[in-house]
């Protein structure tokens, strides 16, 4: 039984750290109950989940791997045994192994594509028919700038997000009917571990390239998703929005 089903629910992937822990607790201030899956760092988790409850939100982790469509189906009948029908599902989780293409390992290939891709196609199939039965629903896949312009050393996770893109231009058309919106947020540089080990040098080169002269935060980017979330972005579905300080200008 959901434990109020005045609440309305959101479904986050990769909720437990970066970008993804940030738009739990967006979400969680914001009203929702927010059932989130984590892959490995359960303690992350675990203090995610008692930072949302001193906030007075409501925020459950559960144990999933996107990549395999069975852990993703029983993260999202957890939650909404636990929370009630999803109402709104972000898919953040994400990783990169980049490498120029002559170097790329076939496994790594694979695994971002897995992760990043069949991720997102994992949590939308398994969210999609129960917000079809109830006319309602909104979906925010996390791209990137990569997935827009390409990056070099990252032929691997660029063509991830260029198809996490396409793929959600394609459901925005189908579900549209149906009263579901599907948007993309694209970012660019956003502080979180993913960013972390760049290296001096290439922060540096970032930075020149960046017209706002700094890194974005996490909490930038879960403010994007938590408007697109909520009904003020009622009329906008298929978009796919930068935010990346400009530097794709
Ligand atoms: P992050 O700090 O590395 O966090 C990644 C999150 O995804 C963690 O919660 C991690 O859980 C989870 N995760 C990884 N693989 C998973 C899997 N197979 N199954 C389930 N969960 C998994 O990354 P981030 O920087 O917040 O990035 C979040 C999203 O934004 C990604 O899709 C990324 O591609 C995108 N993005 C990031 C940036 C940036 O500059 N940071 C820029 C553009 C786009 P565990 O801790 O348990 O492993």
């Amino acid at each position: 039984m959901a434990e109020n089903i005045e609440s309305k629910v959101a479904l986050v992937s990769g909720g437990s750290r970066g970008i993804g822990r940030e738009v739990v607790l967006r979400l969680a201030r914001d009203g929702f109950d927010v059932g989130f899956c984590y892959q490995s760092n359960e303690q992350a988790a675990r203090n995610l989940e008692k930072e949302a409850a001193e906030l007075g939100g409501t925020a459950r982790a559960f144990q999933a791997d996107v990549s395999h469509a069975d852990s993703v189906r029983s993260f999202v009948a957890q939650t909404e045994q636990t929370l009630g029908p999803v109402d709104l599902a972000v898919t953040s989780a994400g990783i990169t192994k980049d490498n120029p293409l002559l170097m790329m390992p076939d496994e790594d290939w694979h695994r971002v594509i897995q992760v990043n891709l069949d991720g997102v196609y994992n949590v939308c199939r398994s969210v999609i028919f129960e917000m079809m039965k109830r006319k309602s629903g909104s979906i925010i896949n996390i791209s990137s700038v990569a997935g827009v312009y390409g990056n070099a050393t990252q032929t691997n996770y660029a063509a991830s997000k260029a198809g996490i893109i396409g793929f959600s231009r394609s459901l925005a058309k189908e579900v549209g009917r149906y009263g579901i919106r599907a948007n993309v947020v694209a970012p660019g540089f956003i502080e979180t571990d993913m960013t972390a080990d760049l290296g001096e040098r290439t922060t540096k080169k970032a930075l020149q390239q960046i017209p706002l002269n700094r890194l974005g935060r996490a909490d930038e980017v879960a403010d994007l998703v938590s408007y697109l979330g909520s009904d003020r972005a009622s009329y906008i579905t298929g978009a796919v929005f930068q935010i990346d300080g400009g530097i794709t200008i």
